[in-house]
């Protein structure tokens, strides 16, 4: 793709934006960055106390407005050596600076460090400098568009939207893990190489294909390798680049892209995300969409012009072909569909070893296990992953990625980017025994997958999780399995209740709530796994979605309604009942666990597991191991 000069530069600025904001960030004094007086053990606020009330304490440092603290204390049980300690405390605390000097302990406050002034200077200045300088840049390219500045303004001319690319370089090679859709499209390749083979028997050649799957499982990249199998040229567009404001763009979008196509052919012609002009006509709200349904018709009627043997092959990707226009899938039309799934591990497996031929690994890494830790990943997911673990394996100066840097990818691409913990406080202190209430169920409940980690690193919305071990993506899951989920997503508000009381409770646990309620009501109407009996009462999908469907069509009466809102309720009371009584049971341990985990951050499941173990039994768990 050829990248214009305004292109560029309207990325490159929210990249100086970001990059700014990070570079000056680097200069403040934050707590990974006190320099030499760097202490790597932590001791939580409430011990420093005790510390100072035992006269432990000899010297203090304080940094970073009075948030952080160098401790130096001794300690008597291993005679009288000087430890230094880190503390977080809580706000710029005055009261502290007066407790010192009450108790006569040395102490010294150390301002932010200021070395960065100069630079920060030059940062404040450079910004604005190319903020401008683009901006300026900017106008004064468009001014010499004929039609006026900006996009909105040159449409008349329906300038091309689509991309072209003479040669993909995608081989069928870097497509892995979706072997069945590459099969079937095997054929396609050899329908654009040799046609003779197929119109000399008489056979017509397919115009369309769609390729149905999810987001990321490589419907694009697969399209691209038959092209790059077939040596022809790539024509692509995306369906919600057909639909335009203005009342006409869309078709004529249309018939430039497959003018192109006729001037080109043999070659594919790809649109991605269908569904956003495809979608059934005269349905959706207010009546039909006069532009979406032009453009659709302009589509059909493209499709209708040319024969199969002119060597275009138009192919399509879709996750929702339920809401297509029927005449879409007609014969002649997008006559075959092909699924592209998410990999199943050995699909994971695959697409990894792909990703994995130009990237560093030490021989330690085993992709399978990678495999085995990642299931519903697509296959971008998993390209993601590799491509994070590189990017902290260059980050941390090492030569080649270890599992180390994997799991933190993983961790990162599953929950989002990681926070900074919170100082030690009575919220932390909540969200410690709502974590482990999760993982005291997911372990003592025999059915429930076993605990991987727990944290108190917060990462994207979570202010603390606890990982369960995945198991492989099972297609059956029994009853015992639903319920013993059900209980452990309970476990986090179970423990903030039996521990803080009915009145501290939290929202923290809403999300766990909905997925709580989700399950119990698809045990109830989906599954007959309750007293109404082995009923299907509601579709896969309760999605609403403003195409065919508009209104939810309700299968069963008001009193069938009644009754499942009543069994629903009654599953998850009995979970919750379940929940506490775990919970009150091993309050010991878990008040143990919550000191460790407030002073670790992390407990992994292993070290987990031996501490409960001292105290009661846990349950054999049967862990699947997936055959490869
Ligand atoms: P889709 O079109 O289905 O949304 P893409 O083809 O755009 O997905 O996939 C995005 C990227 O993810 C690809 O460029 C590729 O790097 C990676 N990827 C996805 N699926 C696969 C796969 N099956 N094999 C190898 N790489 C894949
Ligand atoms: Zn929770």
């Amino acid at each position: 793709m050829k990248l214009s000069w305004r292109t560029a530069l309207l990325w490159a600025l929210p990249i100086l934006v970001v990059g700014f904001f990070l570079w000056q960030g680097s200069f403040a004094t934050s707590p990974a960055n006190l320099g030499k007086n760097t202490a790597n053990t932590r001791m939580t606020y409430g011990r420093f106390l005790e510390y100072l009330d035992t006269n432990r304490v000899v010297n203090v440092d304080l940094y970073d407005s009075g948030r952080t603290a160098i401790v130096e204390a001794v300690d008597p049980e291993v005679g009288n050596r000087v430890q230094r300690l880190r503390v977080d405390l809580p706000g710029n605390s005055p009261e502290v600076v007066s407790r010192l000097r009450r108790d006569g302990i040395r102490f010294d406050v150390h301002p932010v460090r200021n070395d960065g002034a100069v630079w920060g200077l030059l940062g404040n200045l450079i910004f604005p400098i190319l903020l401008i300088g683009g901006l300026f840049f900017l106008f004064r390219r468009s001014g010499n568009v004929p039609g006026g500045p900006g996009q909105a303004m040159s449409f008349g001319k329906s300038k091309a939207r689509f991309q072209m690319e003479a040669k993909t370089g995608v081989m069928f090679d870097d497509v892995a893990g979706i072997e069945e859709a590459k099969e079937e499209l095997q054929e396609v390749v050899t329908f654009l190489k040799k046609p003779e083979r197929f119109t000399a028997v008489g056979a017509r050649i397919p115009k369309g294909v769609l390729l149905v799957g999810p987001p990321g499982t490589g419907k694009t990249l697969l399209a691209k390798a038959i092209a790059g199998e077939a040596g022809v040229p790539f024509f692509s567009i995306s369906g919600s680049e057909f639909v335009e404001m203005f009342v006409g763009v869309g078709a004529s979008r249309v018939r430039d892209l497959f003018k192109k196509a006729k001037e080109n052919a043999p070659c594919i012609v790809f649109i991605d995300e269908i569904d956003a002009v495809g979608r059934q006509r005269g349905a959706g709200i207010g009546g039909g969409n006069d532009e979406r349904e032009q453009t659709l018709n302009q589509l059909l009627t493209e499709m209708d012009g040319f024969e199969g043997n002119t060597g275009i092959i138009i192919i399509a990707a879709t996750n929702r072909p339920d809401v297509l226009d029927a005449a879409l899938l007609r014969p002649g039309r997008f006559d075959r569909q092909v699924m592209v799934d998410v990999p199943d591990i050995k699909g994971r497996l695959e697409v990894l070893k792909v990703h994995a031929r130009n990237k560093k690994l030490a021989t330690e890494v085993s992709l399978d296990a990678i495999a085995r830790r990642t299931p519903g990943f697509s296959g971008a997911d998993l390209a993601n992953l590799l491509n994070e673990a590189a990017i902290l394996t260059a980050r941390r100066r090492k030569e080649a990625m270890t599992m180390l840097e994997i799991d933190d990818a993983v961790d990162r691409v599953i929950a989002g980017m990681e926070g900074t913990p919170l100082v030690d406080s009575k919220s932390k202190r909540l969200i410690a025994y709502h974590e482990l209430g999760h993982a005291i169920i997911g372990t003592l409940v025999r059915d429930h997958d076993p605990v991987q980690k727990v944290t108190l690193v917060p990462r994207g919305q979570a202010r603390g999780l606890t990982w369960f071990a995945p198991s492989e993506e099972q297609s059956l899951i029994s009853r015992s399995q639903i319920l013993a989920r059900i209980t452990g997503a309970l476990g986090g508000r179970a423990a903030e209740e039996v521990v803080f009381g009915d009145a501290e409770v939290t929202t923290g646990a809403g999300n766990d709530l909905q997925q709580v309620t989700g399950m119990a009501r698809q045990m109830v109407t989906r599954f007959g796994m309750s007293d109404l009996g082995p009923l299907s009462l509601e579709g896969q999908s309760s999605e609403v979605f403003l195409g065919r469907d508009l209104m939810v069509r309700s299968e069963y009466s008001e009193e069938i309604a009644a009754r499942i809102d009543a069994q629903v309720r009654s599953i998850v009371e009995h979970c919750y009942d379940e929940a506490r009584r775990i919970i009150r049971e091993n309050r010991i341990v878990i008040d143990r666990l919550v000191d460790l985990l407030i002073e670790k951050e992390t407990i992994d499941g292993e070290e987990f597991r031996q501490i409960v173990a001292e105290y009661t039994d846990i349950p054999e768990k049967e862990q699947y191991t997936p055959q490869l």
